[in-house]
């Protein structure tokens, strides 16, 4: 395949890799299908700055497997989508956090936001309206307000039919966060168009307005965008008390992190 006069030598070590992400690809539809105990949710509180209180929980999913260990989502989100599974790993987070309703501490939201990942590729496959219309109401009767985050890299690829569905959901008042911003290819003119109402920026940033010598350019600039289309700002992965006042002296005033809460399984979350 790379033409004439060259060779490769075959080396069982690099070939082990691809032969894990197999494995790990075989064990997670497996697992999807007869084990759905592997599967567990956990919360992470986003917070006012200022104030400290709890504004609402994000649920991150978790995958313990009795052999390859917990594998992290940031691995087995992207190996479900290209396997087609997305569908059925959403209905386990759902099936998770339904359980966990039953639970003293998420029985009563009090007009928190519970907020829930989403794949873009997902948004417009017709099962996720019927899964989530009643999860989102069962949501409602706990007092929880439903929010859906959506990475922003994949925003781009948004088919019409995709931000059709997005305003849908908009017009029945769930809350739309846009993931990881920065990261992606929003062009202003889009981002003005999106039925959102939220932005995420992505940990990097809040990272580097930590450093000496970074000037927190991008941050005050996604500020002033979000300012100017009137959207909501979150700041994620914030994990030293010096990001965190930088970003209040920015008028950020949400935010989500190791220093303030790490992820929690339900019962060892704690707000009042
Ligand atoms: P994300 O939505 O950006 O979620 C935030 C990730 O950052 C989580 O990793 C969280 O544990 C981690 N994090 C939170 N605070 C800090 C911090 O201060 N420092 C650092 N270094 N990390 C922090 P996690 O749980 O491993 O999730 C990774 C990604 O997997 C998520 O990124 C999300 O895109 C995806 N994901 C997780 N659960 C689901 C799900 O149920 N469905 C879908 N479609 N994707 C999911
Ligand atoms: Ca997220
Ligand atoms: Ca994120």
């Amino acid at each position: 395949a790379d033409g004439r006069a060259c060779y490769r030598v075959y080396s069982a070590d690099e070939d082990s890799s691809g032969r894990q992400e197999h494995r790990l690809s075989e064990a997670l539809v497996t697992s999807l299908k007869v084990a759905p105990g592997e599967f567990s949710v956990v919360y992470q509180p986003q917070y006012d700055l200022a104030t400290g209180k709890v504004l609402g929980l994000e649920a991150l999913l978790r995958w313990h497997h009795p052999e390859l260990g917990m594998v992290s989502p940031a691995r087995f989100v992207p190996v479900a989508e290209q396997r087609g599974y997305i569908h059925e790993l959403t209905e386990r987070l759902i099936a998770c956090i339904d359980a966990d309703l039953q639970q003293t501490a998420l029985k009563d939201g009090k007009g928190r936001r519970l907020a829930i990942n989403i794949s873009a590729r997902q948004i417009t496959d017709n099962r996720l309206e019927s899964l989530l219309e009643p999860f989102f109401e069962r949501l409602r009767r706990a007092h929880w307000q439903p929010e859906i985050e959506i990475t922003e890299t994949h925003m781009m690829n948004l088919s019409r039919g995709c931000l059709a569905k997005l305003a849908e959901y908009g017009e029945k008042n769930v809350i739309v966060a846009i993931d990881d911003f920065g990261t992606g290819y929003s062009s202003l003119a889009y981002l003005h168009r999106l039925p959102v109402h939220v932005l995420k920026i992505d940990r990097q940033f809040v990272q580097r307005i930590g450093q000496i010598g970074d000037d927190a350019g991008i941050v005050s600039a996604i500020l002033a965008i979000a300012e100017a289309l009137n959207l909501e700002v979150v700041a994620e992965g914030i994990e030293t008390e010096a990001q965190k006042s930088q970003l209040q002296t920015l008028r950020c005033h949400r935010g989500q992190g190791y220093l303030l809460a790490r992820p929690a399984p339900i019962g060892q979350l704690s707000f009042d």
